[in-house]
């Protein structure tokens, strides 16, 4: 029996509506916002002791909004975020105090950052699962009472100085009543149970997905982690796990490796001996073995009718690999776009290709706001530099959702329900057009400038195109790259530009040098070709490290918080402590030859 649609077209029809009247929705959320909280402390900063919010019209409400209350960053946010970890309950940000908050992942600057983590958020995030569901049930429909092999991880929870929980975002969901609802609603269930997802050893709990994926291979209707890295990461350690896993599988038993008495008596409760899938399952992984894993989840996997998980932005590294561990037929469906501050977009077709994905915006959930970005070589006449500073766009004044434009890009503004006021996202998404009236994202890459020594400047997506054309030649001598990140060396004269590889397999010195010399060549951007030409910036350097570099450093960000489930490989690196182990685990290093 497949899923039944009656939800699903409830929230598809729930969809259509707020779609339909995107600009109004929009103006109604801002009012909803402002009339939960528009007495807190950061509020009567900018808006005085406005109180006739209930009877104002909600275009006036907006229209004086965004005339008082200034554009921010998170840090003009931090000060009273630190205020309320560190206990002080009165109305900073909201007037319900708040009482956990979420660590965003931070690898990206390499700093987690605090955000408020309400009811709110539970609830959208249950709404954002439920609309998501309802459009993959409608191209890739699954049996009811199906299984979902999930590669998901609770962090360390703990408490700040004021005694707030605080965790990753995706830990309190996991957590969450509404991440139980969702698979009653969906009737999909995890394979793992609440103690595996949570065990807080990312080893351990993955042995044991795989374990309970495997018991279940024949109920299992799709896989799923929440960035693309998880699952990737996930089957590099199958590869290791597999023998164990067999032995495990056949005789219902769990490895000694296993070694924590709440995730043991979990598994060994659901775990019963099944030689013949066992036999089966250690035939198949002997003939993948031989073919380096090429379609492992569809021969072990039979049922399962996709594979998702967020594969866009900085995920695009790792889809090849996905590609390998999908074989060629296996659908892969790009999960919705969001972060720890708010929910953003669902994807409305789960068939289109994960490079081609759009995220179409939920109206509902926060008030957003855009900042038009021009990039300067082909500056619009009235933008103003850019006050973030540090790239090289233009930005002009931010417009609300309904008047984004297509073809344009934009830095997502946001204004949340849980005290966040026109704080800039940090991303830039390009709007490729619109569901009724509410816009369609295109992903394009975090704003922030990642390498730059002088007049260059390039961002994640510049360094993720140049390392994608400077690794063709690996295939040379059938090796792969697993993970990359760089540095701008700034510390002799000329600087230049360090990109540190991981690769699998063994590559001759001609093909390094090949590499090195293609990806210094694959900067386009003019201030970094120029200063090539002029030598004011030096030949690009390329650094092998030792294999299990990355996971040495995911294991880093684990320890200081972060989660498996929302890790995400920084792509350039200031750290002292990371650029300590790249620089100790670099086994051979080239410089560039191009611009000699
Ligand atoms: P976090 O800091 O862990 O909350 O991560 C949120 C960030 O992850 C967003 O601001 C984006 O940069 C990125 N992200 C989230 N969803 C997607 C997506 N579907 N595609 C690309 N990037 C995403």
């Amino acid at each position: 029996m497949e899923t039944s649609s009656s939800s699903g077209d409830d929230v598809m029809k729930w969809f259509e509506e707020v779609a339909k009247n995107a600009g109004e929705v929009q103006m109604e959320t801002l009012k909803r916002i402002l009339q939960m909280n528009h007495r807190v402390e950061y509020l009567k900063k900018w808006l005085g002791d406005i109180d006739d919010v209930d009877n104002m019209d909600a275009e006036a409400l907006q229209s004086l909004y965004v005339s008082m209350v200034p554009l921010a960053s998170h840090e003009d946010l931090e000060p009273y975020i630190q205020k309320i970890a560190d206990g002080d309950t009165s109305p900073l940000l909201t007037k319900q105090p708040i009482t956990t908050l979420s660590l965003s992942s931070g690898t990206t600057d390499g700093r987690p950052k605090y955000v408020p983590f309400t009811s709110h958020s539970s609830m959208t995030t249950f709404q954002i699962y439920k609309l998501a569901a309802a459009y993959r049930s409608r191209v890739y429909p699954t049996r009811e009472g199906g299984k979902i092999l999930e590669f998901i991880y609770g962090s360390k929870q703990f408490k700040t100085k004021g005694g707030l929980s605080a965790g990753t975002a995706t830990t309190h969901i996991f957590a969450s009543q509404e991440f139980k609802l969702k698979q009653q609603q969906t009737k999909l269930f995890s394979c793992s149970p609440q103690e595996v997802i949570f065990s807080g050893d990312y080893k351990q709990s993955t042995y044991c997905h795989f374990l309970l994926g495997l018991f279940y291979s024949p109920q299992v209707e799709f896989i799923t982690s929440t960035f693309a890295y998880g699952i990737v990461h996930a089957f590099s350690l199958f590869e290791e796990y597999w023998k164990d896993l067999c032995d495990d599988l056949s005789n219902g038993t769990l490895s000694p490796k296993i070694t924590i008495p709440s995730i043991r008596s979990s598994v060994l409760d659901l775990l019963k001996p099944d030689t013949y899938l066992a036999t089966h399952v250690r035939s198949k992984c002997k003939e993948l073995e031989e073919s380096g894993w090429y379609g492992i989840i569809p021969k072990l996997w039979p049922n399962a009718k996709y594979v998702y998980s967020i594969m866009t932005g900085s995920m695009q590294p790792y889809l090849e690999k996905l590609k390998h561990y999908s074989g060629d037929h296996l659908p892969l469906v790009s999960a919705e776009y969001g972060s720890t501050e708010s929910w953003i977009g669902v994807n409305m077709d789960p068939s289109s290709a994960p490079e081609d994905v759009n995220f179409t915006v939920v109206p509902t959930f926060s008030y957003f706001e855009f900042i038009p970005l021009h990039k300067q070589d082909h500056k619009a006449s009235h933008a103003v530099a850019a006050s973030g500073g540090g790239d090289d766009y233009l930005e002009d004044d931010p417009v609300p959702l309904s008047k984004v434009k297509v073809g344009q890009q934009y830095e997502i503004v946001l204004t949340t329900f849980t005290g966040l006021y026109r704080c800039r996202l940090g991303d830039v998404v390009e709007v490729t057009g619109f569901y009724k009236e509410t816009p369609k994202l295109n992903f394009l890459c975090r704003r922030k400038l990642i390498l730059t020594v002088n007049i260059d400047k390039n961002t994640e997506k510049d360094l993720q195109l140049a390392v994608q054309k400077g690794s063709q030649p690996l295939v040379k001598d059938q090796a792969e790259l697993v993970d990359f990140t760089s540095h701008a060396n700034i510390t002799n004269r000329p600087g230049h530009y360090v990109v540190y590889w991981e690769i699998k397999g063994e590559v001759s010195e001609h093909i390094l040098d090949q590499c090195c010399k293609e990806i210094d060549a694959a900067f386009v951007d003019h201030g970094y070709v120029v200063s090539r030409k002029t030598n004011t910036i030096g030949p690009l350097e390329l650094c092998i490290v030792e294999r299990g570099t990355f996971k040495k450093i995911m294991e880093h960000f684990i320890g200081n918080g972060s989660a498996m489930s929302q890790f995400k490989t920084p792509r350039c690196t200031s750290n002292h402590f990371l650029l300590k182990i790249l620089n100790l685990s670099t086994i051979k290093s080239v410089r560039s030859r191009a611009y000699e």
